[in-house]
């Protein structure tokens, strides 16, 4: 079975095509910058025999022509993997918000289509784009089935006392105001690797995974089923992020509305892009605030210990949620990368059975690697994410249900 995944956000679009027989990516890529003058596709093969990166500088008017490049990529005679589109059996597409009316992965039709449109002004940056890609992939690839997954999906096991806030019950009933939580395909798909690697079974498990990227979230998973996470109604919310702020006091917003003259837009965007690590120290790259950190810039070592510190409450916060914890998972860019955070993040847990060997968390090794210690009652693991295989092998599962179905 030949899987495409299409993950199409507002100014980019990634894909992935993959041969779910060995499980293996036969092609791969992402088109940047759509709508502008300057666009480029990075276009990648990975199939036995052929090893090659393809990089092509153009513009890329709108996502229609994005997805039409990366089809053309993948069936190019010279560049592509397969002959025909029609050797594709499904499109899996990312979507970010799925409110609480979807709870699996789901065949995309236009009542499909009408639910995840009346999600967009809960998710007006990711779920018009992701909407985008639907329609493009309908359009390009006809008679083909197109699946939507959910980030918000893996969330829906939260019981009300976590996903409720405390305001008036009638903004939830009216307005949908509620946590849904985000990054749900990586804590999923990390949930799942860690139990193989415990050697237990997932519905035995209770796990804090940790998805420390650009965005970072954390969830308390019980038994293979989230009951809590850090994001919120929107993935703003949770701890202090690369360009995002994460929690803050509610009544800051009006204070600073009314002292600093900006409207709710523009304090929306200093939220999202200004503030985190970015608005502590003026970088999101945890390498480089290492780097000034070491250089002795005193907000960079600040941005450091905020993170960490914000992140290490979470893990407590989460302990007592779950009553006993059999492992931490770290994942994403930072959380498969960085040592260092690692270690101050897991500093001083030893009252809650959490013990690294800070050898094994700062060496280089194969991933995924454990990093506790002989004297930890709770496993300590680098695991590292991949969204787009989960999507992969929620498509396969759905499309299996659904060919054995129809016999
Ligand atoms: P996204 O949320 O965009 O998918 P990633 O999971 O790729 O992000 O994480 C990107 C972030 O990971 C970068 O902004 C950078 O801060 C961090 N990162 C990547 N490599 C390293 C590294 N070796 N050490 C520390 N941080 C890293």
């Amino acid at each position: 079975m030949k899987i495409l995944v299409i993950n199409a956000g507002s100014s980019s679009l990634k894909y992935q095509l993959f041969n779910m027989e060995d499980t293996r990516v036969m092609a791969g890529g992402v088109l940047e910058r759509i709508g502008e003058k300057k666009g480029v596709l990075t276009h990648t093969i990975s199939i036995r025999e052929r090893e090659e990166k393809i990089v092509q500088k153009q513009e890329i008017k709108n996502h229609k022509l994005a997805m039409h490049l990366a089809i053309s990529m993948i069936v190019d005679p010279k560049h592509g993997v397969i002959n025909d589109i029609s050797q594709i059996d499904a499109v899996g597409h990312r979507v970010v918000q799925g409110g609480e009316a979807f709870g699996s992965a789901t065949f995309i039709d236009d009542t499909v289509k009408k639910a995840i449109r009346s999600n967009n002004p809960l998710a007006p940056l990711h779920n018009p784009p992701n909407l985008i890609g639907i329609e493009v992939s309908e359009e390009l690839l006809p008679g083909i089935p197109n699946i939507a997954i959910f980030d918000t999906e893996f969330h829906q096991t939260m019981p009300p006392k976590a996903f409720l806030y405390a305001l008036p019950y009638e903004f939830y009933t009216k307005f949908k105001v509620r946590k849904y939580g985000f990054h749900g395909t990586s804590h999923k798909y990390i949930s799942h690797q860690a139990a193989q690697l415990l050697k237990k079974d997932i519905e035995t498990v209770n796990l804090i995974t940790i998805h420390l990227g650009n965005g970072c979230s954390i969830s308390a998973v019980e038994k293979g089923k989230c009951i809590d996470t850090s994001m919120g109604m929107t993935p703003l919310a949770g701890v202090m992020m690369g360009t995002r702020a994460g929690d803050i006091d509610p009544a800051i917003i009006g204070y600073l509305l009314e002292q600093t003259g900006m409207d709710i837009k523009e304090l929306d965007r200093v939220l999202n892009k200004k503030s985190g690590l970015k608005g502590i120290c003026g970088m999101n790259d945890m390498r480089d605030i290492h780097d000034a950190s070491q250089k002795g810039d005193p907000n960079a070592a600040l941005a450091v210990d905020m993170f960490c510190y914000q992140i290490k409450k979470y893990i407590g916060a989460y302990a007592a949620a779950l009553g006993k914890v059999d492992a931490i998972v770290f994942s994403a860019g930072v959380g498969e990368n960085d040592g260092l955070v690692r270690a101050k993040i897991c500093n001083k847990l030893s009252n809650l059975g959490i013990r690294i060997d800070t050898k094994k968390n700062l060496s280089k090794q194969p991933k995924p690697f454990s990093l506790h210690s002989p004297a930890s009652n709770v496993e300590v693991w680098v695991v590292p994410t991949n969204e787009e295989f989960q999507i992969a092998k929620e498509v396969k599962k759905i499309m299996t249900c659904s060919n054995q179905n129809r016999k």
